[in-house]
Order: structure tokens, then sequence, then C-alpha cells
């Protein structure tokens, strides 16, 4: 719904918001938190940043729209002769034509005028210029724009080099999970959990140390494949393996993982001794003290000469 008409129509201040809710949204889908970073959420959600996924409808669309035949779509009719399509048949201006003037469609690969709301037909048709330029084949093109998507992507909006997968739009076998279970994942992989070594704003004052082994620190390697408190809950596969990355695009794996979390509750919320930044009952408590020293000073009273007179 958020994107619908977006091939045709291009959203300038009113995107923005769309992003604030499209973040909103996947912080939804993946339990992420709102300390994960942006970058992080979308490659996460395998689902690419608003803006660079409407630059993506809008050339499927020209695709789409451009590869049709002028006959059967008004649009395509109205694409420049020198514009090559199917065929070299085009549709003049109803309103020209009864003024008894010609009026043919503008050149195709003129540039696109910035923040304008609607996409002009030689903005599709510069759109696709690329590609012709390229020569990719037209059966290809959908595949192609959809690499460049990733390009782009990976060029805009590099994750942070802590968070080591892939970019795609495909996604994981665990998001076949339960949503709980899917949603603790994410949070393990995105770097902000209830883990106690993958800290938020609201826990940097807490321990690292795992809570059960009190050996190590609490990272989601630590929990799932070496904690030895939950040695008794790790069966079959998730016993023989040495790396997380081994799970992800592993069916039998990621079941495993998943009967494994609900089992020992690794990454569920817990409760917490409340963060002086949620409560703010530790600074207050300083500031307010402070003042005691020098109570004796009154602050209300007459006007001292100085600023009297
Ligand atoms: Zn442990």
């Amino acid at each position: 719904m958020l994107t619908y008409g977006a091939n045709t129509l291009t959203p300038t201040s009113a995107l923005k918001p769309m992003i604030t809710f499209w973040n909103s949204v996947l912080r939804w889908a993946t339990g992420c938190f709102r300390a994960t970073n942006r970058k992080v959420l979308w490659a996460e959600a395998n689902t690419p940043p608003l803006d660079l996924y409407l630059h993506y409808l809008k050339c499927k669309y020209a695709i789409r729209i451009l590869r049709a035949s002028p006959l059967g779509n008004p649009v395509t009719g109205r694409t420049s002769p020198s514009f090559q399509t199917i065929s070299t048949h085009r549709t003049y201006s109803h309103t020209q034509l009864l003024k008894g003037l010609p009026n043919p469609p503008k050149k195709w690969n003129s540039t696109a005028i910035k923040g304008v709301a609607h996409l002009p037909i030689e903005l599709l048709a510069s759109l696709l210029l690329p590609l012709i330029e390229g020569g990719i084949a037209p059966a290809r093109m959908n595949l192609h724009a959809k690499t460049q998507l990733l390009i782009n992507w990976q060029h805009f909006y590099p994750p942070p080099e802590y968070y080591p997968h892939p970019l795609s739009t495909t996604p994981l076998p665990f998001n076949d999970l339960h949503k709980f279970i899917a949603t603790r994942i994410h949070q393990f992989r995105s770097g902000k959990s209830y883990l106690r070594a993958q800290k938020t704003w609201m826990t940097a004052h807490l321990s690292s140390k795992c809570e059960r082994c009190n050996a190590a620190e609490e990272t989601p390697e630590h929990a799932i494949l070496h904690c030895p408190a939950l040695a008794p809950n790790r069966h079959g596969p998730l016993q023989t393996i040495t790396s997380l990355n081994d799970i992800w695009n592993d069916q039998n794996l990621t079941i495993a993982l998943g009967a494994f979390i609900a089992v020992t509750k690794v990454g569920y919320p817990r409760s917490a001794p409340p963060s002086p930044l949620a409560t703010g009952s530790t600074t207050m408590s300083t500031l307010t003290s402070i003042p005691t020293t020098s109570s004796s000073y009154p602050l209300a009273g007459p006007i001292p000469a100085i600023y009297a007179s």
C-alpha cells in the first residue's frame, strides 16, 4: 500500500515520513530494536531502503511500458518516434489533433527534472536508456534492474563491518519459524538483542558476562554453540557446527536452532535493573543533591543593590 502508484508518482516532501513508517514496519516484522542501525535493519529484513526501492519500481515500470506494443498501450504510443519500440506506430495528442496541429512527443532522452512529482514519459525512457546502451536483451532487463538495485544498495547504504551477512531480497529459512523465535534470530544477527554482550542504550550499564556460566561474554556464538550450562540442550547438528554462519542457509540447522532457543529461552526478554537513562533517578539525585550545600543562599528575596541601581 505504501508504494502504491510509486512507479508513476514520485514522492518529494512525503518521502521522509514514508521512510520513517517503512522502518517502523520493518522493526515490527524483524523484532529489531530502535537501537539497531538502519542499514542493518534493511539488510536483516531483506528489504532495500525505500528510496532505492522506489527507483527500482520505476525502472520495472519503464521496462514493462516501453517494451509493450504502441498499438496496445497509449503510453508507449506517446514516446518519441526516435525511441525504438516494437512497432513504429505513434499516438498523437487528441487536443492538438482537434486543432489540426501535429503534436509529436518530446525527445525521449531528455534529462529528468529534480523534484518533479509526476513521471513524464521521457523520464521513463531515460531510465531505460542505460539498459539499451548496455546492450541488455529485453528478456533480461528485469533481472538486470534487480541486480542494479543490490549494487546501489551496497554502494549507498553499506551495512557496518560488524554485520557480515550479504545483502539480499530473499528471505532466509529461519523466517519460516514461529515469529517470536525468528525475531530472536533477527536480533542476534543484527547485533542488538537481549543477550548481555549485545548491548543497547538501555543495557549499557550491565555486565556482559553470561549469567548461566559466568565464564565468558554472552554473545550469540557463546550462548548457542559454546555455553557449557546449555550443553544438555544441544542436540544433533548443533553439536558439530563451529560457526553460526553454517546455520542461516540450512533448513535442518534452522529448525534445530529454533528448538534450542524455545527450550533454553536464549535471547528472551528479561527483567533487568532499570537503566539510569530510563528512569533518570541516579542522575536526578546527583543533580538535586548538589544545591544542598548552597541552600543557605536564598534564590528569592530582595534584589541586590548592584542590580537594583
Ligand atoms: Zn555461558
